[in-house]
């Protein structure tokens, strides 16, 4: 799967590098940028795209 470069939204560097393949929410990455050192979030959006949405009963799942 071919992925987008990761640009800091900061200093516009593209040297980062990846911490967490999930951030605050299940669409962003943890990036953190080698030039600035500064950590931000890169949303994936195209890869997932398709579960951007979460039905319901994903979202409030009740433990049996
Ligand atoms: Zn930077």
């Amino acid at each position: 799967m071919k992925e987008s470069p990761i640009r800091c939204p900061f200093c516009g560097s593209l040297h980062a590098s990846k911490q967490s393949d999930f951030g605050t929410s299940l669409m962003v990455k943890q990036y953190f940028c080698l030039d600035c050192k500064s950590a931000f979030e890169w949303i994936k959006w195209g890869e997932d795209n398709t579960h951007l949405d979460l039905p319901d009963f994903l979202q409030d799942r009740q433990p049996e």
